[in-house]
């Protein structure tokens, strides 16, 4: 039996403890860590179902060259010669990295390091960019330190959690379960949630303020303005250890509340509720920082716990949560271009000091370009070597087409991955086969500043290497192989620490110098810790800014309309986010066949009354549009939206849905302090693609789809899934699609009624596929069961082509068990009212619980059906 290894899970910026059981031939059991302080036994679903996405199915596994295998000798002289070549020809400001926060952070110092101590400029970005650098600036500006002061316990404690632009339920579902758990135990523990969409977050929530989009700094100038004339504030701390409230407090107080479109009501009692309540603990996210504005929001929030001395005690503070598992990692070794190492940012003691302590061959005296400016560089031939690490532009940056334009005109593109078919691996030269996550070995630090061990317990696939190897046998081929002649991890964690504590002196908040003396032993067996003191440690309680003269900054935030705003051919603002079950551009859970049930397809969300004017109704074909490029997606009609608001995820791509990348509309401005896309606010229409026809195909092999206006694929069990739709006659459709079914998927070709036609060979369904006029949402759903069949009876087969039953139908509401809506809303109506009798009978909700929050709405939406 090979033993359990401790790791961390790759996902989300919660960074939870897993228990990684191989099982010998290439996978691995997955279980929550009980004794890990962020999860201690929780998983959500993405988690859970980490062990379905540790296959080598669509693995990069050699370099390549222009499509080419080659050796590594090959691809890193080339990768080497390449950049010595462009540095010698255009100067170090002709060449970038573009890292990433899935990167254990001594594979982000490798590369921080070679880049801005040796080939000498700062053009190294993550796309941590466009999750928290808004709220990095902020901290800095308030703090002056990119410090997170509290900790996970801080919002079980509080009285008060005001979650803003903040989908916990679906994006942090671990850190939502502690908080479901806390307001159980304590009913008196009030939640806010601000946000213009009803999302399942709010589903907690005792109050619900579902601002206009980008009006947060409105909300909290006139919270901050409030709470003074309220009389709450804390003479003592602001007087002791801040320095702005006077200006900050002139400028909130020339705010109209009426901006954020919200009753005059509901923003009283926050401000009541605020007032009164001493511990409160404000979450925020993505919805604060991708925003032209988001700098501001985030100051905006904090003046308010500065105000009233809420900061660094148990229960109180502001808090950020990251989007991905190691963004605080890539914070920490400076992997931002506009800071320097170790949260030393550019001033000219700090370059002294990190060029000293590297011993630098040429250091980078400057800021470089962040994200979006750096593919700006790219694509106007500025920057003519540009080499992406663990990450995904084509599908992610705003305005993708113009980044894969980039890209593809590159004099010299190369990509480390560890996937080998996703949109930037496609646009990319060289590509240089990377570990994933089962294989990588290092550190990951959470949002709360807690630094965990990722272990390996799978063996490198192939010829892949880890991030830091990679870089490093670069670096030496450039001359430089004594500053990276590292033997492993343990020595790069060493280096990275004792450059947190090199010349600190109490100066700077990261200091992890106690761990530069680890040996490897100690390193392996690495405890999580939080950095910054013990258990109860927090930042700011008693002072201690990092400004000069130790005091907090209060900014005077005023009120600024976004960047590219509505328009009058453009009148909807699209919002962009994360769906429960899926990650990123879906190159890990979009192996899982549990998490693909889930939301199968890209969607495009509006409310009902801007659906009805532009005659869209649930399930049809829309195209969305802006500025900048197009998406082809399903619409879904719902009542969560404010009218005029639009949403969509972000996680599909080309890889698995012709036209539903919707990064490709995004509006590519950014804040001006930060640099941080505005992801959440691109004025856009929308308008109803007339589809002749609709389709849903599963295949047991991979079908060549003919031309067709929209598409997406998604995994089933043994099997893939297809859903299209067109414009071309139906029975030219239905002819051109059997006939591609039929090709990959050799056999009998049974024909059923209602437009359904199989391929059923020895008693097996090989392909089975609907092709008609009309939309038919459960067919994926009532076909997949005969899917599972290895043989077919007679009843079976007339099921299959006439018709069969429909308790599968709404998808998959609950992942860790397969419980469809049909089956939730079965036990509804055979008399459950609760979600324990839910449970009991379905299992729907009982394990990781992110579900919880659809079974809460489809039990609600019950009991108005019967009240109608
Ligand atoms: Fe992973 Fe879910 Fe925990 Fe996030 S909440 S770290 S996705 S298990």
């Amino acid at each position: 039996m090979t033993p359990a290894v401790r790791t961390t899970c790759p996902y989300c910026g919660v960074g939870c403890g897993v228990v990684a059981t191989p099982d010998g031939k290439g996978g691995a059991a997955i279980a929550a860590d009980h004794d890990h302080p962020a999860n201690r036994g929780r998983l959500c679903s993405k988690g859970a179902a980490l062990g379905e996405t540790l296959s080598l199915e669509d693995r990069l596994l050699h370099p390549e060259i222009d499509g080419q295998r080659v050796s590594w000798e090959i691809a890193l002289d080339t990768v080497a010669s390449g950049f010595r070549q462009t540095i010698e020809r255009h100067g170090p400001d002709a060449v970038a990295f573009y890292v990433s926060g899935q990167l254990l952070t001594e594979d982000y110092y490798t590369a921080n390091k070679l880049i801005k101590g040796f080939l000498g400029t700062a053009n190294i970005d993550t796309n941590s960019r466009l999750c928290m650098a808004s709220s990095v600036a902020g901290h800095k500006r308030a703090f002056g330190s990119d410090t997170v002061p509290g900790r996970y316990e801080d919002f079980e404690s509080a009285d008060l959690v005001v979650l803003v632009g903040s989908n916990l339920a679906w994006c942090h579902p671990v850190l939502f379960q502690r908080l479901e758990a806390a307001r159980h135990a304590r009913p008196s523990m009030k939640i806010v949630v601000v946000d213009p969409r009803r999302t399942e977050t709010c589903d907690i929530a005792d109050l619900h303020l579902a601002l206009k989009p980008g009006s947060d700094v409105t909300l909290f100038n006139v919270l901050l303005s409030g709470l003074a004339e309220r009389g709450v504030a804390d003479r003592s701390f602001v007087d002791r250890h801040t320095s702005g409230l006077d200006e900050a407090l002139a400028a909130a107080r020339t705010t109209d509340p009426a901006a954020c479109g919200l009753r005059q009501a509901d923003i009283e009692t926050f401000i009541d509720w605020f007032a009164r309540t001493e511990k409160v603990v404000t979450l925020y996210s993505q919805g604060v920082n991708q925003s032209s504005a988001g700098v501001d929001k985030v100051n905006a929030l904090i003046n308010c716990h500065l105000l009233t001395g809420r900061i660094g005690r148990p229960g109180m503070g502001p808090f950020s949560i990251t989007g991905q598992p190691n963004a605080m990692g890539g914070r920490e070794v400076g992997a931002l271009s506009n800071t320097l190492a170790a949260h030393m940012d550019f001033g000219a003691a700090a370059i002294e000091r990190v060029a000293r302590f590297w011993r630098a061959a040429r250091m980078a005296t400057k800021p470089g370009l962040k994200a979006v400016e750096l593919f700006e560089a790219v694509r106007a031939g500025r920057i003519k070597a540009v080499w992406i690490m663990a990450t995904n532009p084509v599908a992610s940056l705003p305005d993708a087409d113009a980044v894969r334009e980039a890209l593809r005109g590159c004099e010299f593109s190369i990509v480390s991955e560890a996937i080998r078919a996703t949109d930037t691996v496609d646009a990319c030269r060289v590509r240089l086969p990377a570990l994933a996550w089962a294989e990588k070995d290092g550190t990951v630090t959470n949002s709360e500043r807690g630094i965990s061990r990722q272990r390996p317990f799978l063996p490198p696939p192939g010829e892949a290497k880890q991030d830091w190897w990679i870089v490093s046998e670069v670096a030496r081929r450039l001359g430089h192989g004594e500053a990276f002649a590292w033997r492993g991890v343990a020595d790069i964690f060493r280096e990275h620490a004792a450059l947190s504590a090199f010349e600190n002196e109490g100066t700077r908040d990261f200091d992890i110098g106690a761990c530069a003396t680890l040996d490897d032993a100690a390193y392996e067996s690495l405890q999580p810790f939080v950095w910054g003191g013990g258990p109860d440690r927090r930042f700011f309680g008693e002072g201690g800014f990092f400004h000069a003269d130790r005091r907090a900054r209060f900014i005077a935030t005023t009120v600024r309309a976004p960047v590219n705003g509505p328009e009058e051919s453009r009148p909807l603002i699209l919002n962009t986010g994360r769906v429960r079950d899926q990650w990123h551009t879906m190159t890990r859970t979009g192996k899982s066949v549990r998490l693909a049930g889930h939301r199968p397809e890209p969607t495009i969300e509006l409310h009902p009354h801007d659906a009805s004017a532009r005659g869209l109704a649930e399930g049809d074909i829309a195209e969305v549009t802006s500025a900048w490029g197009r998406g082809v997606l399903r619409v879904h009609v719902t009542e969560s939206l404010r009218v005029g608001g639009a949403f969509a995820p972000m996680h599909w791509t080309a890889q698995v849905s012709r036209a539903g990348r919707i990064n490709a509309a995004v509006n590519p401005a950014v804040d001006p302090i930060s640099g941080q896309p505005e992801l959440k606010h691109t004025p856009v229409e929308i308008r109803r693609l007339d589809m002749r026809w609709h389709g849903t195909i599963l295949a047991r092999r991979a079908v060549m789809l003919p031309e067709t206006s929209y598409w997406a694929r998604i995994r089933g069990a043994g099997y893939h899934a297809y859903l299209v739709a067109g414009d071309q006659p139906l029975a030219l459709a239905q002819r051109a699609l059997s006939a591609a079914v039929r090709t990959a998927n050799p056999g009998p070709w049974l024909a059923g009624e209602k437009d359904v036609g199989a391929v059923v060979s020895d008693g097996r369904v090989e392909a089975v596929m609907m092709v008609g006029p009309t939309y038919q949402a459960d067919a994926r759903d009532r076909f997949a069961p005969f899917m599972a069949l290895d043989r077919l009876t007679t009843e079976q087969r007339d099921a299959l082509l006439h018709g069969g039953t429909d308790m599968h139908r709404g998808g998959e509401l609950c992942a860790c068990f397969g419980v469809s809506c049909g089956a939730v809303e079965a036990a509804i109506a055979d008399g459950a009212t609760s979600l324990a009798a839910i449970g009991a009978t379905t299992q729907a909700g009982t394990n990781c619980g992110s579900c919880r929050s659809e079974i809460r709405a489809l039990l609600r939406s019950a009991r108005l059906v019967k009240a109608a």
